[in-house]
């Protein structure tokens, strides 16, 4: 029976995704969700590992009340005394975090100001953080930035071209998202190639609703395309990524859009939605696009995949080596189509894909995708869950 495991919690707006993790191994014993928060329709599920049946509780009615079932549920099943600490998914640790940390009044008090930089996040980050404190008094609470694994990018790679006292007075730079992820499979990449991550070099790209590519470096991240905030780089489910920055003074100037107006369209009307007019869903474009030959789901992902192979291919200039290219989240675990798109643009680099390994990798399955005289790209499932259970207990063994 394990004795020792980590609470993981990641808190949305209106949302707050639960763990309970063993941090040696990965092994998940409790998974749960709390969505709708604060609405009527608001629910709570969770499944244990043993049992994949999923329990639905009505009506947590906000945050604190969604913790307060989960330590009932916790203390239903005898797993209150297993928890040794809480980590807390954050994303925005500007400048100031480049490792976890232990939460205390301080930490609290600058990621409250972080939210100037992630005001959809970080606040929601603070109530999950606040709510642990009165549930779990007895519990260490731990921060895992989401922008930590890029704080080892060269200015180069982070300062915009604008004038530097932006940078100097308003911290206006690229921070960089995903980092756990990023950092998550590219330690697992080193395993496949069996050198320290610290010899590691790669390129991986994390495309689920958001998307980004890093390039990784001696096991650092050196560059990404995500930047001040989550909607620049590669186009995604909903966002943009790069548009020409005229574009934005052509819609309020010409057509009459509002600040905030352009703000929804680039991040909830754009990319993948915006393009297809049909959905933000890349299964769903996929499916249209095979089945009823749609030519706005076709665009979208011919859109799609070029930009990540451009992204990619960028970034050799970040790397005097490169080990393999990685694929994680929803759509690099899942969509054959994409990763095969994808690869087939980035010739140049020695990349030649397999199609049987390509098309028998997806479902959380691991694997070489690419054959064996190519240069290797791989799929691997994402696990931030995990890294926050492994930090959260690495900081607490260091103290
Ligand atoms: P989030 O960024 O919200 O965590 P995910 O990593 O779960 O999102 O990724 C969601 C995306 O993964 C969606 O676009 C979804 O369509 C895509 N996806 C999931 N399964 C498949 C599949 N079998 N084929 C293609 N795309 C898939």
């Amino acid at each position: 029976m394990l004795t020792d495991t980590i609470l993981v919690i990641n808190c949305g707006s209106s949302s707050l995704k639960f763990s309970l993790i063993c941090p040696q191994t990965g092994e998940t014993l409790l998974n749960g969700l709390a969505e709708r928060l604060s609405s009527e329709s608001a629910e709570l599920k969770y499944s244990f590992q043993n049992n994949k049946q999923v329990t639905s509780l009505p009506a947590p009615f906000d945050h604190q009340a969604a913790i307060d079932v989960l330590v009932n549920i916790l203390k239903q099943h005898q797993l209150v005394e297993k928890v040794s600490a809480v980590g807390h998914r954050v994303v925005h640790g500007g400048e100031k975090y480049a490792l976890p940390t232990r939460v205390d009044e301080q930490v609290k008090q600058t990621i409250a100001e972080l939210a100037k930089l992630a005001p959809l996040h970080n606040p929601a980050n603070l109530i999950g953080i606040e709510a642990c404190e009165k549930a779990f008094k007895h519990l260490p609470q731990v921060a895992i930035f989401d922008t930590a694994f890029h704080q080892s990018m060269p200015e180069k790679a982070y300062i915009y071209g604008l004038p530097y006292s932006l940078y100097q007075e308003h911290c206006i730079r690229r921070y960089g998202f995903h980092g756990t992820s990023h950092y998550f499979v590219a330690s697992q990449a080193a395993k496949l190639v069996n050198k320290p991550i610290e010899s590691c070099n790669f390129i991986s790209a994390h495309l689920g609703n958001g998307c980004s590519v890093s390039a990784v470096k001696n096991g650092k991240s050196v560059d990404t395309t995500l930047g001040l905030t989550p909607v620049e780089g590669v186009m995604m489910g909903t966002r943009s990524g790069d548009v020409d920055p005229g574009i934005i003074f052509h819609l309020i100037n010409q057509l009459g859009y509002s600040a905030e107006q352009v703000n929804h369209l680039l991040n909830k009307e754009s990319g993948l939605l915006g393009v297809s007019q049909l959905s933000n869903d890349c299964r769903e474009l996929e499916t249209a696009m095979f089945e009823q030959d749609h030519a706005g789901a076709k665009l979208a992902l011919e859109i799609f995949c070029y930009r990540i192979a451009k992204a990619i291919a960028g970034f050799t200039a970040s790397l005097t080596e490169l080990d393999g290219i990685i694929f994680t989240g929803g759509i690099g675990e899942n969509s054959s189509f994409v990763r095969e798109q994808v690869l087939t643009q980035l010739s140049l680099l020695g990349v030649e894909i397999d199609p049987d390994k390509n098309e028998a990798t997806r479902f959380g399955k691991s694997g070489v995708i690419t054959t064996a005289q190519s240069r290797a790209a791989w799929v691997i499932p994402t696990n931030e869950e995990w890294v926050i259970a492994e930090q959260t207990q690495q900081i607490l063994s260091a103290e």
